[in-house]
């Protein structure tokens, strides 16, 4: 492989959103043909906190793999694959587990917000709090040269860094190669609730395959100004999520100024807004809607992708794997 080495990738917890693609998906859209880019569906990072429902983690590893399809990831060009079907990744997650402490798990900034908001602080599952760890692994793994991901993750590559830092170190040997995270252009777009990040697991995200009335009712329900009563009262533009996407996807940036300008003075109502981003959204997902129906109609094709793609990768790790035993000098087999 000429080309340097993409890693990024989704858990496979519901189909994918707006905020995936602007954090994420734009970005390997755009360095698709000059990466190879292994796409990673992270199910097993996904069962640390579902490991009760192993069932839905399944089935949505088709969703996500149809979002990379609709949106335009193009198989030839990428290695769609899923982390269970690599199992040298839970070998390297086993190594790595020792050069980091627990202390220093317990500090990352976004599995702390993750833990509160998904209340587990009474029954964290050990491997949630490890599951940088073996993100690490599925990074490492692949000698990965970028990671495009959002905000949220940048803890992630910090940990990772420090892990490969830390290997080279104490095996003394330089196996596993630092990565640079690349963030979209919006490395956190809020949820329709305004109170956190757009998530599968908080239900405040429009999905990139939602219908048109979908996007409408969603939109509809965007948290606004409470203030702004009447149309006649001025309004606060800040916090305000139709205006938050409006910065987002509107092309027409000199109106959205106007606009917010108008809001602040008074006279403009939210109703106008909302009819404007539920336009503006619906001829941004109604082509990669249409794709995804495409897709839809062979399910068996798409997770072939999936499965061929996982040989690939596991080719991959396994190589990766030998170096690490290597230089860990660990027993070698008869
Ligand atoms: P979950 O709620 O299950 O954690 P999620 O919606 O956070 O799902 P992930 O699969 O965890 O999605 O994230 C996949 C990638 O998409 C990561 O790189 C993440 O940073 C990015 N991403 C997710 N949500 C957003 C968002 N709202 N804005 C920007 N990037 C995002
Ligand atoms: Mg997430």
């Amino acid at each position: 492989m000429s080309k340097p080495i993409i890693l990024t990738g989704d858990r496979p917890t519901g189909p994918l959103h707006l905020g995936h693609y602007v954090g994420s998906l734009a970005n390997r859209l755009r360095l698709q043909n000059d990466y190879h880019q292994f796409l990673i569906i992270a199910d097993t990072q996904a069962l640390t906190d579902n490991y009760d429902q192993p069932d839905r983690i399944r089935e949505n590893i088709l969703q996500v793999a149809l979002d990379y399809l609709a949106v335009g990831l193009d198989p030839n060009q990428n290695t769609f694959f899923v982390q269970s079907l690599i199992p040298e990744l839970y070998e390297m997650t086993v190594h790595f587990l020792n050069l980091v402490t627990v202390a220093r798990l317990s500090r990352n900034p976004t599995v702390k917000e993750e833990i509160r908001q998904k209340n587990l602080e009474e029954s964290l599952p050990a491997g949630f709090l490890i599951y940088p760890v073996s993100q690490a692994a599925d990074i490492l793994a692949f000698n990965a040269d970028l990671v495009p991901v959002g905000e949220d993750q940048n803890p992630m590559i910090e940990q990772t860094n420090e892990i490969a830092r830390a290997f080279n170190r104490i095996y003394k040997t330089p196996c596993l190669k630092e990565v640079k995270p690349l963030i979209g252009t919006v490395g956190r777009l809020v949820g329709i609730d305004g109170r956190s990040k757009m998530s599968k697991s908080a239900g405040n995200a429009i999905l990139l395959g939602d219908s048109f009335a979908d996007i409408k009712a969603k939109v509809q329900k965007m948290y606004t100004d409470p203030n702004h009563l009447k149309v006649s009262d001025p309004g606060t533009v800040e916090g305000h999520v139709v205006f938050s996407f409006l910065d987002v996807f509107d092309p027409n940036q000199l109106e959205v100024q106007e606009l917010k300008d108008h809001y602040r003075r008074g006279g403009l109502g939210d109703g106008i807004l909302k009819q404007r981003l539920t336009g503006l959204l619906e001829d941004f997902i109604a082509p990669i809607r249409q794709r995804r129906l495409e897709f839809e109609k062979d399910p068996g094709e798409v997770l072939n992708i999936c499965r061929k793609g996982s040989e690939v990768a596991r080719n991959r790790a396994q190589s990766t794997l030998q170096n690490i035993r290597k230089a860990m000098a660990l027993i070698t087999p008869s």
